[in-house]
């Protein structure tokens, strides 16, 4: 099995100063914390929250869970190829099983991943520890180190506290896209007095608040940080978008030359630049927003 450091992560990752005027009029000035760079195919938050696990695993295969665009399970996939660990993808939807893989799929599988169609009733009870059990027999990996959907188990989070620690010092506020929270709940923890996170949920539905707080309880047996959520950004919903998103998205690629990530990063800087509008940053203020990832180029 090929090492973590063998691999030659970018971390820190750089931190970059981006010349925007609809920060800048209001005295506020936005830097990028660059985490897409840390890896090019172990990409951003999903390297801070999967290296520890990949070392927990100690070469026994793992076995992850997905829907059918999750960056986790490319992730997870471009890990198993890099590192010689076999991995298991197990997807949501069972009819998927018998259409062409979507580009997302198709590159799991590319990089060796094993993929795995459950029904959808049976990948809501993936927790449950029979179901599990009976998944894993199914495919032929009991031994296996199982990594939860999304990855944000307490070793990720953990993982994602130096997320923070890298930026003591750098940013008065620090934002970043939620799906699961993970990544929040680490680098919340990470981070100095003084400072604080702000997260913005691509998905709908207003439970992530609770989920933060478990998985914080959980790493660290309790709350940490200073940190909270806005909601007014998520579009509909996970990988919903408009043609205002889409347009925003590409006019800040090509001013800032900084490739945006659309179902995550897009919508945390949409919402950063509406902050900035709304005058929610006092002048003088350093706001970080963290690139978590880097558009999927089929
Ligand atoms: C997975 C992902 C996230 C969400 O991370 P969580 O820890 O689940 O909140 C954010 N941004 C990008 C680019 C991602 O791929």
């Amino acid at each position: 099995m090929t090492s973590l450091a063998a691999l030659r992560p970018d971390l820190p990752s750089p931190v970059q100063h981006i010349d925007d005027e609809r920060f800048g009029r209001r005295g506020v000035r936005l830097v990028v914390k660059r985490d897409d760079l840390i890896h090019p195919e172990l990409v951003g938050n999903k390297w801070r929250k999967l290296a520890p696990n990949l070392r927990a695993a100690a070469g026994r295969p793992v076995v992850t869970f997905g829907g059918a665009y999750s960056n986790h399970l490319r992730a997870t996939a471009a890990a198993g190829r890099l590192l010689g660990v076999p991995a298991v993808g197990v997807v949501r939807g069972e009819e998927l099983a018998d259409r062409p893989l979507n580009p997302s799929l198709a590159r799991c599988a590319a990089d060796g991943m094993r993929l795995h169609f459950v029904a959808r009733s049976t990948y809501r009870r993936k927790s449950d520890p029979a179901t599990l059990a009976e998944i894993l027999r199914t495919v032929g990996a009991e031994d296996a180190y199982v990594v939860p959907e999304g990855g944000s188990n307490s070793l990720a989070v953990r993982g994602c506290q130096e997320l923070g620690e890298e930026l003591r010092g750098r940013a008065d506020v620090v934002a970043l896209a939620c799906g699961t929270g993970g990544t929040l709940a680490g680098l919340a923890a990470g981070l100095t007095s003084g400072q604080r996170a702000l997260g913005v949920p691509v998905l709908r539905g207003g439970f992530l608040e609770a989920e933060i707080g478990t998985l914080q309880q959980r790493a660290f047996g309790g709350p940490r940080g200073d940190w909270s959520l806005d909601d007014r950004f998520h579009f509909g919903g996970y990988a919903r978008t408009t043609p205002e998103l889409d347009a925003f998205a590409e006019a800040f690629e090509q001013h800032h030359g900084l490739p945006v990530e659309r179902l995550y990063v897009a919508k945390m800087l949409y919402g950063l630049v509406a902050l900035a509008e709304e005058g929610a940053f006092l002048r003088g203020t350093t706001v970080a927003a963290v690139i978590t990832g880097a558009p999927f180029a089929t």
